[in-house]
């Protein structure tokens, strides 16, 4: 009988995230008492578990294929396991993140093991990547990786794996935990009920990988998972998909059939939530404890200007209540510089914060990612800060950096008002006011609110240092 084949799927860690927040330009300044309280407190939520699972890789790990043997190695907990054998080695890839894994896939090629290079950076470009890799999986993976684990047993690897269409979720592949160390992380609990979306903001790739369709999986497989997950792991539950209200009959059917499992769950929607009152109700009956929605920007000019057409500024703060209302607290996430914001808009996000009494506000700055149309018109306008071609400096960060010019704002006062905005919403004392206002989840909304107030300390030093030396004395001025 052959030998069973070890695959290990590789999860990196980003830049800075919320593994514990870390600043991304002063990180050398380690003598400082700031220095050392950030390092501290960067251990603290690490082993307080804030962490949640690479979910594409237990999506992965759970295709079974006689002979092969497949685990995880998150490399947020642990160091690599170079002693140890491995037939292939799977690396996801993001693009903030690619240099590091291209730089792992080599060393591991220099000892003669196998790579495969997946995940988003893979899929939008491929052809950067090949050099790194004996194997490229592009696109969405769970059909591939079967085809792909059953060529490793017969030793026939190709070069290349890629389907012409998107996977049809609606076939049953119950997901396992088993590659998982369960108190590594804040939960276990990951579900994903679909893929797509069907609107097209432009600084988002969700509709660039994921295609415009929704894709459904099967509600009865879904209840199969959360129930089988329950058994395994009682804290709360995360709805990964990016709006989980999308397809509202659907969304209706599949809480009902759920709520009699009594779970208590987190998830994302959109705002139009608001105005879907039965599901609304039934999302809140069936232990819906806080949703993160993406506002993105409360100026029509701005959300016009990036295709932001799912709801209208106006609309916005009666969404808000009524969600809150339905005893449902709220992550309102917001990017504060697009193309219609000018320096009155913080003023306006304030006032909107305080009337809807938002529970978490996320006050975000626009990330061009390479891809995006958005990535493209600021390359095309000259308003990216790093050079084009170099599209692993536009990384995903859980602190904010400024990789492009606003159209409206000039780079400085731009810092300075961004700046004065997230001192004045993250203080100690919101944060505390935030926490027991919350309708559900104080303790989380408490905490997110503590967490933030660091972490957006953090990155007002990060915005200040990146201005006056390092990234746009050099990069900025080298691409003019
Ligand atoms: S930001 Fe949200 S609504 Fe807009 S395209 Fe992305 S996933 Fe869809």
């Amino acid at each position: 009988m052959p030998a069973t084949k070890k695959v290990l799927l590789v999860f990196l860690p980003s830049e800075s995230g919320v593994d514990g927040a870390r600043s991304l330009y002063s990180e050398h300044d380690s003598s400082t008492l700031f220095s050392w309280f950030n390092r501290s407190l960067r251990n603290v939520i690490k082993q307080s578990q804030f962490a949640i699972p690479p979910l594409s890789l237990m999506i992965l790990s759970s295709i079974d294929v006689q002979g092969v043997e497949q685990s995880i190695c998150d490399m947020r907990f642990e160091e690599f396991p170079f002693k140890e054998t491995w037939d292939l080695v799977g690396i996801s890839v993001q693009t903030g993140m690619a240099k590091k894994a291209f730089a792992l896939a080599d060393a591991l090629r220099s000892r003669g093991i196998s790579v495969v290079l997946g995940g988003a950076h893979v899929t939008l470009f491929a052809e950067s990547c090949r050099p790194h890799a004996d194997v490229l999986v592009v696109g969405e993976a769970d059909d591939l990786w079967k085809e792909l684990l059953t060529d490793l047993t017969a030793c026939t690897l190709k070069p290349h794996y890629q389907s012409d269409r998107f996977p049809d979720l609606s076939i049953s592949r119950p997901v396992m935990k088993t590659s998982l160390i369960n108190n590594r992380y804040f939960t276990t609990n990951l579900i994903q009920t679909g893929r797509g979306c069907q609107h097209s903001c432009d600084f988002c790739n969700v509709h660039v990988l994921n295609g415009h369709t929704l894709r459904r999986r099967a509600i009865a497989d879904i209840v199969a998972e959360v129930a089988r997950f329950k058994h395994d792991d009682r804290r709360i539950f995360f709805f990964v998909d990016d709006t989980i209200n999308a397809d509202p009959i659907y969304a209706l059917e599949l809480f009902r059939q759920l709520t009699p499992l009594k779970i208590r769950w987190f998830g994302q929607a959109t705002t139009t939530l608001g105005q879907q009152q039965e599901l609304l109700e039934t999302f809140a009956r069936s232990g819906c404890q806080a949703l993160l929605v993406g506002i993105e920007s409360i100026e029509t000019t701005s959300r016009n200007a990036h295709k932001k057409n799912q709801n209208k500024a106006g609309e916005l703060s009666m969404a808000i209540k009524t969600i809150r209302n339905a005893g449902i607290s709220l992550y309102g996430s917001f990017i504060y510089g697009l193309d219609g914001d000018t320096l009155e808009t913080p003023a306006a996000i304030l006032d909107f914060i305080s009337d809807t009494r938002l529970d978490v506000p996320g006050i975000n700055i626009l990330r061009p990612i390479p891809g995006t149309r958005v990535f493209e018109r600021l390359r095309e306008e000259g308003r990216l800060l790093f050079d084009p071609l170099d599209i692993t400096a536009y990384r995903y960060t859980f602190g904010q950096e400024m990789l492009y010019t606003p159209k409206n704002i000039p780079l400085e006062g731009f810092i300075e008002s961004y700046s004065a905005l997230t001192r004045e919403i993250f203080t100690i004392k919101n944060s505390i006011g935030r926490g027991l206002d919350a309708p559900r989840a104080k303790a989380a909304v408490l905490l997110f609110n503590l967490f933030y107030t660091h972490l957006y300390s953090l990155s007002r030093s990060d915005l200040k240092q990146q201005l006056e030396k390092e990234a746009l004395g050099k990069n900025h001025f080298a691409i003019r």
